[in-house]
């Protein structure tokens, strides 16, 4: 071989090399298949190039990376025998011979391959398994390739073969291990979400956190829970969240309105209340369950029915997915999953809620209210704290049952206890006391604080509209841990005995108890 011919083999080789070695680096399958094209590309002049890949399962031969072909998702069967042989012999081959013929007639026109201004074709073979396949039109200048073009072809594919199938392994195994620790996430997310679950009593704190799960695992952008009621035979939505209107949705939340209930078999939620099954509807205008009237703002939803044993005792709503996406299986699994703990969690916790909570007002029965009180007396004295007892009777409340009856008298003792409830603290508790007296205990307090609240308390109420009953007013009594007394019954008996004052010296005000008070409630009563 000459000087001059062994010199450019020599750097032919070291370019081949240099090639191998670039495409050996790449990891991201789109990127390699760039690399390789430009190889090809700038070493032989090219202007039209395909690179195929190979679906065994499908038996297809897919475009993934092209020059100068205009039409992108490009697909063919594999061929028959001939053509298949051929490319398994793992060498360039031509397409059409030296007088412009093609070689594979029938194959090409059944494939409608004449897009491809193919002079050769190039097979991708690993290991006997056909990878892919690369065309390339003509070399500039319409030269045949020579023989060391070829081998070079061969090469490079070759060196395109193996890196392909490593890229492939590489996203596959980083695919596997993505969805493995989602998988993980998701069984520790739910492990979380459980175990928190068995740290809140009180059911409205606990169905507000189920529901911020639930549309947050699901990315929805808004959800609510509904809860079966048995007497009125009714689903009732009991929280919401994500709703834009957020003061009517504190509202709910804090059962100080009812918005919409339904009918078992009403509307997605009756549904799958009746049959127990979840739901999935992503284009909600095509689906007649929908109750016609919310399908301005519910886009898609997903319904999963909360349930204990074999009873359903509500269902899970998230609606709208976010980024216009849809709800899917795995988003279901997800749910069903939470339902499931937090069923037994709600059936808890309702049925905690009708032991320590009076039906009418919501507030705390006298028996539970008591158990607070000792334990709150008892983290009074280890901390060495001050506690506060709050007695409150509505004044001449029996003026007003008389005057607009006692289902009137009933509302207004809701709309009140709900007034106290939302003025208290988190810390703060309230029970109903009896008929239409309160008692409030309030930790952390001393005398004059808790006289401060009581007449935050006295003042505001007289501004709470109750329909069309008059202001109500209230008288309060306060005695104070440990300066009044150190046990239950003390505490109870002296803020009573200052509320009574307060009713003697003319109702509408709130006393603070001390010595001069008198401790027998009889000798009080006759008040005016
Ligand atoms: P005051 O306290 O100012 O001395 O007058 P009052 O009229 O409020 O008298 P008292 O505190 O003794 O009130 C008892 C009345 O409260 C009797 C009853 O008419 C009414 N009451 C008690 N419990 C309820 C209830 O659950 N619902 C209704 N509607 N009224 C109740
Ligand atoms: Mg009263
Ligand atoms: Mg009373």
């Amino acid at each position: 071989m000459p000087a001059d011919a062994f010199d450019r083999r020599a750097a032919e080789l070291t370019e081949l090399l240099k090639a191998c070695r670039d495409l050996s680096d790449i990891l991201n399958p789109d990127e390699l298949y760039a690399a390789f094209a430009g190889i090809i590309k700038n070493r032989f002049g090219i202007s039209k190039l395909g690179l195929f890949t190979y679906d065994p399962e499908k038996e297809t031969f897919e475009l993934v990376f092209s020059y100068g072909l205009g039409k992108l998702d490009f697909k063919f069967k594999r061929g028959k025998k001939n053509l298949w042989e051929t490319i398994l012999q793992d060498k360039p081959f031509a397409v059409v011979d030296e007088s412009g013929d093609p070689l594979f007639p029938k194959f090409l026109e059944k494939q409608d391959l004449k897009i491809l201004p193919s002079r050769l074709w190039v097979p991708l073979v690993m290991r006997g398994e056909v990878i892919g396949l690369l065309t390339m039109g003509p070399k500039a200048g319409s030269q045949p390739f020579d023989d060391f073009e070829l081998y070079f072809l061969q090469q490079i594919t070759a060196q395109a073969a193996v890196s392909i199938n490593t890229c492939r392994l590489y996203v596959r195994r980083k695919r596997e291990k993505e969805d493995l620790d989602k998988t993980l996430q998701n069984l520790s997310l739910l492990y979380s979400i459980g175990k928190a679950m068995n740290y809140i009593s009180d059911l409205k704190n606990l169905l507000q956190y189920i529901l911020s799960q639930a549309v947050e695992i699901t990315s929805a952008e808004k959800g609510s829970i509904m809860l079966y009621n048995l007497e009125t035979d009714r689903l009732n939505i009991r929280v919401l969240a994500g709703l834009e209107d957020t003061e009517y949705q504190e509202k709910v939340n804090n059962n100080e309105i009812s918005c919409r209930s339904f009918k078992p078999g009403e509307g997605i939620a009756g549904r799958v209340f009746m049959t127990s099954q979840p739901m999935i509807v992503n284009n909600i205008r095509e689906d007649d369950l929908f109750i016609k009237s919310e399908t301005s703002y519910v886009r898609s939803i997903a319904c999963i029915p909360m349930v204990v044993y074999s009873d359903v005792i509500g269902v899970i709503n998230v609606t709208n997915k976010k980024k216009g996406k849809e709800f899917t299986e795995e988003d279901v699994e997800m749910l069903k999953a939470v339902a499931d703990q937090a069923a037994v969690a709600v059936n808890k916790a309702q049925l905690w809620d009708m032991a320590v909570t009076d039906s009418l007002t919501g507030l705390y029965v006298r028996r539970y209210f008591m158990v607070k009180l000792q334990e709150e007396i008892h983290r009074a004295e280890r901390y060495n704290k001050p506690l506060s007892v709050v007695m409150v009777d509505l004044d001449r409340f029996k003026n007003i049952n008389d005057t607009y009856g006692h289902d009137a008298g009933d509302r207004a003792l809701k709309t009140i206890s709900q007034f106290f409830q939302k003025n208290i603290r988190d810390i703060d508790a309230i029970g109903r006391y009896g008929g239409e007296e309160f008692v409030m205990l309030i930790p952390d307090a001393d005398k004059k604080a808790a006289f401060c609240l009581a007449e935050r308390l006295r003042k505001e109420l007289a501004k709470v509209k109750l329909e069309d009953l008059p202001p109500i007013t209230i008288s309060l009594g306060i005695a104070t841990y440990p300066s009044d007394g150190t046990d239950i019954e003390e505490l109870i008996k002296k803020a009573d005995a200052a509320m009574y004052e307060a009713k003697r010296k003319g109702r509408n005000r709130a006393v603070k108890f001390s010595r001069a008070i008198k401790m027998i409630r009889d000798t009080d009563t006759q008040v005016n």
